[in-house]
């Protein structure tokens, strides 16, 4: 063994996983498992996590001394420093949870902890679209609008690990009620919720016959997969509704450009399976809101890594911090 194995801990709502990966991101062994947070608690939880860690290094025959490390990525808010996460949202009753130190003693390996946003943000500039640069920033669409910010080739974390939260600057005064509280924030507009609640809105007007159609007649069941599918059948309500989520996802783009010049901008999830249905909208208003000599010198480009991104999360932000 060349000493130079990580594993990786990713935990999600949904599902958890384990990897034990190379530096270069390589994945040699994975294990993946519902998360099921209503039915186990965080400790359950954890504990499960401990053990399929410790199974894929049996499986992999990896002495414990040929592991540098531990990277966590799990849902936010919390504390990189401690460890310790604060009741995300999509994990129900993990308030106070201290899992670096968890992880600490039950694998005794060195920890590191990243909100998850920030974690693929890593991902990506270490090893997907971002590669290569120094100023980069990532941004997923999908349930939520999470985002991570590398600045001079370091993860910007702020004060108290809130560095990043790009989905939640305002861009509507008044607007739509944001699952933080506020209004009118960049992901009350333009994530997967906002554009199926768009649809849905203006459904009310009868234009909408094939994204319902989609939705098996249900209005309730509209989501942003049906309203990209059938854009990309060129159905003209739908690509309406992705131009007008998409300008307001490049005016929060171009907000992020002028306060942070970067030389390249990867989204995630809905900007991958629409492509030019949404990128071209999304230009349009960098374009229009956005200088040209910040414009020229930043690409904006769709996420690379896909399903991988996840994985290699937890990977990345134990070497990004050894560097
Ligand atoms: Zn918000």
């Amino acid at each position: 063994m060349d000493g130079k194995l990580i594993i990786g801990v990713d935990i999600g709502g949904t599902k958890s996983a384990v990897v034990l990966a190379t530096e270069k991101g390589e994945i040699r062994q994975r294990r993946s498992e519902p998360t099921q947070p209503d039915l186990r608690g965080p400790l359950e939880v954890l504990e499960r996590l401990a053990a399929m860690a410790r199974e894929l290094l049996t499986a992999e025959n990896v002495p414990s001394g040929a592991v540098q490390g531990v990277g966590v990525s799990c849902g936010g808010p919390l504390d990189t420093k401690t460890g310790v996460v604060y009741a995300p949202p999509n994990l129900p009753g993990w308030e106070g949870v201290p899992v670096k130190q968890f992880f600490e003693k039950a694998l005794a390996l060195p920890v590191r902890i990243e909100n998850d946003a920030n974690a693929t943000a890593l991902a990506e500039w270490r090893f997907g679209a971002g590669k290569g640069t120094r100023n980069f920033v990532f941004l997923t669409m999908g349930t939520g609008i999470g985002g991570g910010v590398i600045i001079d080739g370091r993860l910007a974390h702020g004060a108290n690990d809130l560095a990043g939260e790009i989905g939640h600057q305002t861009i509507l005064m008044n607007g739509p009620l944001c699952g933080c509280g506020k209004r009118g924030c960049l992901e009350a507009l333009a994530s997967g919720p906002a554009i199926a609640r768009l649809a849905r809105e203006s459904a009310l007007y009868g234009r909408h016959r094939r994204v319902l159609t989609l939705a098996g007649g249900r209005p309730a069941d509209i989501t942003a997969h049906h309203i990209v599918e059938a854009a990309k059948e060129g159905d003209p309500f739908a690509i309406q509704i992705l131009e007008e989520a998409g300008t307001y996802m490049g005016v929060g783009i171009a907000n992020v450009m002028q306060m942070l010049n970067p030389e390249c901008i990867a989204l995630g999830t809905i900007a991958v399976h629409a492509g030019d249905l949404i990128m071209k909208p999304i230009e349009a208003a960098v374009e229009e809101f956005a200088w040209k000599r910040i414009r020229d010198a930043c690409r904006i480009v769709p996420a690379a890594l896909g399903d991988r991104g996840q994985d290699l999360a937890a990977v990345a932000l134990w070497i990004t911090d050894s560097d």
